[in-house]
């Protein structure tokens, strides 16, 4: 894949993809790190003399212009980050972005319009995502994909304005690429998988993957007892997936053939409500009470899991052990973290609400190896997909 020091950019004018998709409230950004994210690339352009033209989404406006899914506010946001004025174009491809885009100096910075009030951004047509695609690519010469939270999107400034310019992945998706790689490529062993969060369903394909390339898979959260279950025990009223109790006694014998270890938990925070304040105590996994709820995995299995990470040289991790936004279900989400810190593995949190669990329950981002930016992209990568934006990047 060609990163930005393999264009010769200066004095061109250079379209940057990039994942500027904020959290807002009444307007205001609540959170601006993916803004933050995305400036050592701009940076970079700028500082060799490009012309940068930034273009990104933010929310679902589906197709319409939607004021309250304006980018303005990312606009003026970008530019106090850079020190720098970033000129707004008010429309996405009309006569706003292409005299924004003509006005530039070198080093200069525009940024369009949100790109989906666009159909032809999300569309599903070829041919209609192809003639916005073109509109795109004419506002400039050369094309930088970062959008990292983007390239499972088969759309129009992922997939298509790469085939029509020449391109190259910038720095936030070079890095997040080389990490997948250590994850799925010459990995390093034990390599252990630690895997939460509310439902099986959507980490099924990673299971599936990953039984053929992990040593160690730990599973907690609210798919766990879907796994109890498929083992033959009581869960009470916990969170259970009926229908795909077939496919996970299917993995449990594949693990076992293959010499895969999976590691259930032993104990279970079970609550009579799902709140705070319900009542909870610690059961044996295989015990839980008919009318309780499993909130969280227990003490005990919280050092189990520790103790199956602490020789790892590799750890993935996606999803929260327990409901940790509740802090009697937060421990053992704080166990697996720590396990991961403590391990001195090669560390990977991927997931938009692990990501969040490590930030509100205290832990130093910086003590992971790497914190993933994109949580769908990054498991749609680890289910062995072919990502479109990446795929446009690599032709
Ligand atoms: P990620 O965004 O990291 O991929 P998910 O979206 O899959 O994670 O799951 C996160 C959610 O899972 C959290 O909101 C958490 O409260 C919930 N969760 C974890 N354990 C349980 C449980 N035992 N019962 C119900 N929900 C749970
Ligand atoms: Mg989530």
């Amino acid at each position: 894949m060609r990163t930005i020091d393999d264009l010769d950019v200066a004095g061109r004018r250079v379209l940057l993809r990039a994942d500027l998709n904020v959290p807002l409230q009444d307007g205001q950004i609540t959170d601006d790190g993916r803004i933050r994210a995305s400036l050592p690339t701009i940076e970079a352009l700028r500082a060799r003399g490009a012309k940068v033209i930034v273009c990104a989404h933010l929310g679902r406006p589906k197709g319409e212009v939607k004021p309250e899914f304006s980018l303005a506010p990312v606009a003026a946001r970008l530019g106090e980050l850079l020190g720098a004025e970033v000129a707004f174009a008010s429309d996405v491809v009309g006569d706003s972005a292409r005299a924004a885009a003509e006005g530039l100096a070198d080093g200069g910075v525009a940024l369009l319009e949100n790109l989906r009030f666009e159909p032809g951004e999300t569309s599903k047509d070829d041919a209609e995502r192809g003639a916005f695609a073109d509109r795109l690519a004419a506002l400039a010469d050369l094309y930088v994909g970062d959008g990292f939270g983007a390239v499972h999107r088969r759309h129009a400034s992922v997939y298509d304005v790469p085939k029509r310019l020449p391109h190259a992945a910038g720095g936030l998706i070079a890095s997040e690429v080389g990490v997948l790689r250590k994850l799925t490529e010459d990995v390093e062993r034990p390599y252990a998988v630690a895997l939460g969060g509310s439902k099986v369903s959507d980490k099924l394909g990673v299971i599936d993957n990953l039984l053929g390339k992990a040593d160690r898979i730990l599973i907690g959260g609210g798919m766990v007892f879907t796994f109890l279950k498929a083992q033959g025990h009581e869960v009470g009223k916990s969170l259970l997936e009926e229908d795909q109790l077939g496919t996970v006694r299917e993995y449990l014998r594949r693990a076992e053939e293959t010499g895969v270890e999976f590691v259930l938990p032993v104990d279970i925070v079970a609550a009579d409500a799902f709140a705070a304040d319900a009542d909870h105590a610690v059961v044996p996994a295989d015990a839980i009470p008919a009318g309780r709820l499993g909130l969280d995995i227990g003490p005990e299995s919280g050092k189990l899991f520790a103790s199956r990470l602490a020789d790892a040289k590799t750890v993935f991790w996606n999803g929260p052990m327990g409901v940790f936004e509740m802090e009697p279900y937060s421990h053992g989400t704080r166990a697996v973290a720590q396990g991961l810190i403590d391990s001195g593995a090669f560390t990977v949190v991927g997931g938009g609400d692990s990501a969040a669990a490590v930030r509100r329950l205290g832990f130093d981002e910086a003590a992971f190896s790497h914190i993933s930016t994109g949580g769908g992209a990054s498991l749609e990568y680890l289910e062995g997909k072919t990502l479109p934006g990446l795929q446009a990047l690599e032709d």
